[in-house]
């Protein structure tokens, strides 16, 4: 039995299976919220010394004989336990994360009306301080670093704070090398939702931040939609998922490769093909049973291809892109010989990547483009992490006596449908004197 049947866009479970995709990790969950709870008022009330308590329990490490801070001498002994060729491949990661960020930079504005001489404007300022949450429980993310620090330092926000758990007390070389080369200095050794709430209400070492921004398991994901509100937060990262629209030219056997990259992450993951080719998606079904064969977590990949993968046969492209918008895919990939002409017809996506040879790993590492995109649909709304999360804006307004003149009368009628007087008043009188 292959792993994954291949499904009509009219047979009878098209829907079903389309909501069933939509749906996964939506569920909260109490007790992991009882527990996040518990532990960020256990960090607003006792502040480092919560976090040492935590920090033991849940790292197995003692802060009191290590220090809560990663200090400038450990962040440069890591350089040297990393090899000249992983310290290349970060750095040309990070040159082409900031140089695609530099370009979504804005400018303030302010713009004069030659009539009146009133000036209107936005003045765009960075934030003045940010959290980076970076993963450490299980495994460690030195791309993560780089993807929330780099947009944060282009934005020209001041302080950017990192906190990482060290289970063990072990610190990854690789994360502390790319938060060098992030320009990231202040590091602090603590995780989970303890981490969260130091970054949200301060404790007596970290002093708090603006907005907390990177991925993280559920304790980590429901603190940070706890604290929302007392600070920003970039997003809530749902498991991850790739869509692929492909035409007879494509290779299954990539096909099926790229669709295993995102269902070996989690059990939640989804991968799904869409294409035009009857030919092209039983091949692909075949290269999936393959490559399963020799893949390390395919237990935990064969679990997210029968809940959440699909294997599904349209009519045409153009249907394919009108079911990818339905699902609007963190991932997409157009494995389609003129990917440039399918765009125009794909609304919503996190991030697209176009033509036979762009595998979305490409996207994930090295292009530049951020990584954090939004999930679970998402995507109809939400964009990738961007320079715009570590900016906010003002709006000016200036106005002359003959600007404000002008609009006076305008501005006493709409008070005066809304009952308050003292708006009204507050030009009349400038204007009457
Ligand atoms: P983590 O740093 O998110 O969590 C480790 C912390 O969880 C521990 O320090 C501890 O404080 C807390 N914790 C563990 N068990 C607990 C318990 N029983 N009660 C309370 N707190 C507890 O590291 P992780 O666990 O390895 O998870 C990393 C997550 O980040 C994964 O889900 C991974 O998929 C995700 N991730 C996502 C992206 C992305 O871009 N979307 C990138 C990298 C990682």
């Amino acid at each position: 039995m292959p792993v994954l049947s291949i499904l009509s866009r009219n047979d009878a479970q098209f829907d079903a299976k389309i909501s069933h995709i939509l749906s996964r990790g939506q569920s909260q969950d109490q007790a992991v919220e009882e527990v996040v709870r518990t532990i960020l008022e256990d960090v607003q009330q006792h502040g480092d010394e919560a976090l040492i308590r935590y920090t033991s329990r849940f790292d197995n490490l003692d802060l009191n004989a290590t220090g809560l801070a990663l200090n400038g001498g450990t962040i440069e002994a890591c350089r040297s336990e990393i090899s000249t060729r992983q310290y290349q491949a970060l750095e040309r990661a990070a040159a082409n994360i900031r140089s695609f960020h530099e370009r979504q930079k804005r400018n303030s504005w302010m713009e004069q009306d030659p009539v009146n001489g009133n000036i209107l404007g936005q003045r765009y300022r960075p934030l003045d301080s940010v959290g980076i949450y970076v993963p450490g429980g299980k495994a460690a993310y030195p791309s993560s670093v780089l993807m929330n620090a780099i947009p944060a330092q282009v934005a020209g926000v001041e302080r950017i704070v990192m906190v990482v758990p060290t289970p063990d007390g072990y610190v990854n070389p690789a994360v502390m090398v790319a938060a060098h080369i992030a320009g990231v200095s202040e590091i602090y050794r603590v995780g989970g939702a303890q981490a969260v709430g130091a970054l949200a209400y301060g404790t007596q070492t970290i002093a708090p931040v603006d907005k907390i921004v990177g991925p993280g398991n559920i304790y980590v994901a429901t603190a940070k939609r706890m604290v929302f509100g007392r600070v920003d937060i970039d997003m809530i990262a749902g498991p991850s998922e790739i869509l692929i629209i492909a035409d007879r030219g494509a290779d299954p056997r990539h096909i099926a490769i790229d669709m295993l990259s995102q269902a070996e992450h989690d059990e939640l993951a989804s991968a799904v093909l869409i294409t035009d080719c009857e030919e092209l998606a039983q091949k692909t079904a075949k290269a999936l049973e393959d490559e399963l064969a020799i893949l390390p977590r395919r237990d935990i990949a064969r679990k997210s291809l029968e809940s959440y993968g699909a294997i599904i046969v349209v009519p045409d492209l153009l249907e394919a892109a009108r079911v990818s918008n339905q699902i609007a895919p963190e991932h997409l990939e157009l494995s389609v010989a003129d990917p440039f002409w399918l765009l125009h017809a794909i609304k919503h996506a996190g991030a697209i990547f176009m033509g036979y040879h762009t595998s979305e790993a490409v996207g994930d590492y090295i292009a530049g483009p951020n990584h954090v995109l939004p999930t679970g649909g998402t995507a109809r709304f939400f964009s990738p992490l961007n320079v715009d999360d570590f900016v906010k804006k003002s709006s000016l307004v200036y106005y002359t006596p003959m600007g404000l003149e002008e609009v006076a009368r305008d501005v006493e009628i709409l008070t005066a449908m809304e009952g308050l007087d003292a708006h009204g008043r507050s030009v009349s009188y400038r204007v009457r004197k």
